[in-house]
């Protein structure tokens, strides 16, 4: 059966509500995991997207890949799409009317994936979605919206000739990784003295972290006594970004 998602592709494909249809060559619907925790949302496709119909392949894909790996997040875990699903002719940045036109689809994305963090990367997608301008000055930091969670950060095509944004952008993906528990036990078990029944027993993790003056704190439950309380999860590469 074809996932909501699916039929706002086919709509995409073959959508006509702004110009940019007669230029290009194939519209370029979002793609990746139904269940992803966190979606990631660029400008618009580019040449190479263009092309193959599918976002972030070309070379700001290769920059993404690379970035995603670093911080230990798996492309497959994602949904990766773009404000404007069809490519302004050379690239150029997208009109407000054409931004405008292609709003519904991303809000539907989003609100059919209901992920975590939204994931704004550059100034178009910063600019649509929250009103924001100067990346440079806020990437890094999340904002709460309408009930949603945005990450905000550069966009990776922003870095190919820049090492020093390079480096802010993967550090900026960890922060996302580190809050989504990704990198560490978040989803299981640690080994701990239980200071209600003096158990040594495993305590499990049952919630998200919650982040109280810059510090995670967990949920943890008991296997013994079934006590709950919030504590530090042991230090990990994630941990030591806080
Ligand atoms: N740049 C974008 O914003 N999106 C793509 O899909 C590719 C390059
Ligand atoms: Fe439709 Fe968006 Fe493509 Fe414009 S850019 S034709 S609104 S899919």
């Amino acid at each position: 059966m074809a996932s909501k998602l699916d039929v706002i592709a086919e709509q995409v494909r073959i959508c006509q509500k702004c110009d940019l249809c007669q230029t290009r060559t194939n519209a370029v619907p979002g793609k990746g995991n139904l269940n992803a925790e966190i979606i990631l949302i660029g400008e618009a496709p580019g040449r190479n997207e263009d092309k193959k119909g599918e976002p972030f392949v070309g070379s700001a894909g290769k920059r993404l890949n690379e970035i995603l790996l670093d911080a230990g997040i798996n492309r497959d875990d994602v949904y990766i799409t773009n404000i404007v699903k069809c490519r302004p002719p050379n690239n150029r940045v997208p009109t407000k009317n054409e931004e405008k036109s292609c709003l519904d689809y991303i809000n539907e994305e989003i609100s059919i994936i209901n992920p975590k963090v939204v994931c704004i990367m550059g100034n178009t997608a910063y600019n649509t979605l929250l009103g924001g301008k100067e990346i440079s000055k806020n990437h890094g930091n999340f904002v709460e919206k309408d009930g949603r969670t945005f990450f905000i950060t550069y966009h990776p095509a922003a870095t190919i000739y820049n090492q020093k944004l390079i480096d802010e952008l993967k550090e900026d993906f960890k922060k996302v990784n580190a809050l989504l528990g990704q990198n560490d036990n978040s989803n299981g078990y640690e080994e701990r003295w239980c200071s209600y029944c003096v158990a040594r027993t495993k305590l499990t993790i049952i919630k998200i972290p919650k982040i109280v003056t810059r510090k995670r704190r967990w949920l943890y439950k008991c296997t013994e006594c079934n006590h709950e309380y919030w504590l530090q999860p042991y230090r990990t590469v994630a941990e030591s970004l806080y």
